[in-house]
């Protein structure tokens, strides 16, 4: 089976999990400290590989996770994770108590979308969680990662209202989940991620103010990898979330597909004229449904309106 892990300082591996059966589109983290942590699981059928790429390193036992939020490509593997593993608990928002051990509602929130058939074939069918493998997570709470050294986690809504990110303190790496965006390999610029029902530009941008304050060398998001200059990358998100913002503001009463078929010629178009090349391109418009971009910033915006 295909493994792609890259390890970086402080021993912190990333981990491609092959989401959709495509390298750089989902990684899970694993800090192997005297405490370790796995972050992330990615969807059911990435679990193989996620799998595999730990037994490479030796890795038999995973005790511990740590989850960004509760969307399904980050979390659809957690049933298939506390089976494997008899002792392995979980940490989540507090969400997730609801609705792992029930996870039919998760289920229907994207198959609405995506469609079941979608679902099944790319992301994989899910199983529930026994509620005792779940810990509910607080905002700043610290994880014990051994030897002194801590992972913090932050609550931190905006792209969803359950959503934790995780800082390492030895490493200065903030595990950012889809707070931030996407950011595919050798694209080197953020793409914002801007889903309904919880997105909220204020909520989100108070959320990334506070992150600008930490002490930052690295930003690790799920979509994709750990990428430097986390300061630069936190000011082009917020950029162009006010741009994508704007751009629909200004479209006319159309439906939310036709507004997302104009949405992702514009895109493309920006992109063209930026000189980006045509593989990064597809990188970043394939797998972005450009639709649910718009209803969610179009329910961002009802909400401004009619608070
Ligand atoms: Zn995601």
């Amino acid at each position: 089976m295909k493994q792609d892990v890259v390890k970086f300082d402080n021993n912190i591996y990333q981990i491609d999990v092959f989401m959709e059966n495509k390298s750089g589109r989902m990684s899970c983290y694993y800090i192997d400290s005297s405490n370790p942590i796995l972050i992330e699981v990615g969807p059911s059928n990435s679990f193989p590989y996620l799998i595999s790429s730990l037994k490479s390193l030796g890795i038999n036992e995973v005790k511990r996770s740590a989850m960004t939020h509760l969307h399904l490509d980050h979390i659809g593997g957690i049933g298939h994770l506390v089976e494997k593993y008899k002792k392995h608990f979980v940490y989540i928002h507090e969400l997730g108590l609801k609705h792992l051990p029930n996870p039919e509602k998760l289920w229907k929130a994207v198959s609405d979308i995506y469609t079941e058939e979608w679902l099944i074939e790319n992301w994989g069918k899910i199983k529930p969680t026994p509620i005792d493998r779940i810990k509910t997570l607080n905002d700043n709470q610290f994880l014990d990662l051994g030897n002194k050294r801590k992972l913090i986690a932050f609550h931190d809504p905006g792209h969803a209202k359950h959503h934790y990110s995780f800082y390492d303190e030895l490493s200065k790496t903030l595990f950012i989940g889809d707070t931030l965006g996407l950011i595919y390999p050798h694209g080197n610029f953020v793409q914002p991620n801007l889903p309904p029902p919880d997105f909220d530009k204020e909520i989100l941008f108070n959320t990334l103010e506070k992150f600008e304050k930490l002490d930052l060398e690295y930003l690790a998001l799920a979509h994709f990898g750990i990428h430097k200059n986390p300061y630069q990358l936190i000011n082009s998100a917020k950029e162009s979330i006010e741009i994508w913002i704007n751009f629909i503001k200004n479209l006319p009463d159309i439906s939310n597909s036709e507004a997302g078929s104009i949405m992702e010629k514009w895109i493309r178009t920006n992109y063209e004229i930026l000189e980006v090349d045509a593989e990064t391109i597809k990188n970043y418009t394939s797998n972005v449904n450009f639709e649910m971009q718009v209803s969610g910033i179009r329910n961002y915006l009802l909400k401004m309106k009619n608070p």
